[in-house]
């Protein structure tokens, strides 16, 4: 903090968008209260213990307000594992994100050229997500794809016990659909002369099927999604 007003530009770099967007609306502090201090939250007198820290870790994990660890047991490639547990706790690196950590200096969409590439506008928001998903949807691989929170979205998306048309379950193909946004956006940035191909929904139906007849037995299939 200086001023009076907190240093946003040097939280970013250190916490994620959505914690220094919540302390950016917390008061600062008044001019002649003293120097700062650091107090820790988690314990009564203000002191830093390591068993609080644990402790405070373990509850926010098994908040049902954000209740992430299921991830761990979907029948999903792990690949796409790793890419959601990266996903819901918003380190993803869009344009955005680099931006607030001095990564980058433009914090555009590279396909829509859009002010800001957010993880919303990733995934929702993009024009070119926006078609990939009229294509691939048919009104099963997501519900309601441009509406309400991103977070509750995601969850109930994969916790979905659905099936798609090709009797796929609806999480595996929701799950592999936000991870080739990513790769392709990523492609994009790279190679700014690639584009998203025009038939995503074949590209991603192989991909599930495929994976599917590697992992699972056609005859024994149980593929229903699992939670904590
Ligand atoms: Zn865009």
């Amino acid at each position: 903090m200086t001023n009076g007003e907190w240093m946003l530009a040097q939280l970013a770099i250190v916490l994620p968008w959505n914690i220094v967007h919540r302390i950016s609306s917390i008061h600062a502090g008044k001019t002649h209260s003293g120097p700062d201090k650091v107090i820790w939250g988690l314990s009564n007198c203000g002191e830093f213990f390591v068993k609080s820290a644990y402790l405070g870790s373990i509850e926010a994990e098994r908040s049902p307000l954000w209740p992430w660890r299921f991830i761990w047991n979907l029948k999903i490639p792990q690949r796409v594992i790793y890419f959601l547990w990266t996903l819901l706790h918003e380190k993803i690196l869009t344009n955005l994100h680099r931006t607030v950590r001095g990564m980058a200096v433009e914090s555009s969409c590279p396909r829509c050229n859009c002010s800001i590439e957010s993880i919303d506008h990733l995934l929702r928001g993009c024009k070119e997500s926006i078609i990939t998903w009229e294509k691939i949807s048919k009104g099963s691989t997501a519900s309601d794809v441009f509406k309400g929170d991103l977070k509750r979205w995601l969850v109930d998306n994969l916790q979905s016990g659905k099936l798609t048309d090709d009797n796929l379950p609806n999480y595996l193909h929701f799950s592999n659909m936000l991870w080739f946004l990513w790769k392709w956006r990523c492609n994009k940035v790279f190679n700014p002369n690639s584009s998203t191909p025009h038939s995503p929904q074949l590209i991603i139906n192989k991909f599930a099927k495929d994976w599917m007849d590697e992992n699972f037995v056609a005859s024994s299939r149980d593929v229903g999604p699992s939670f904590l």
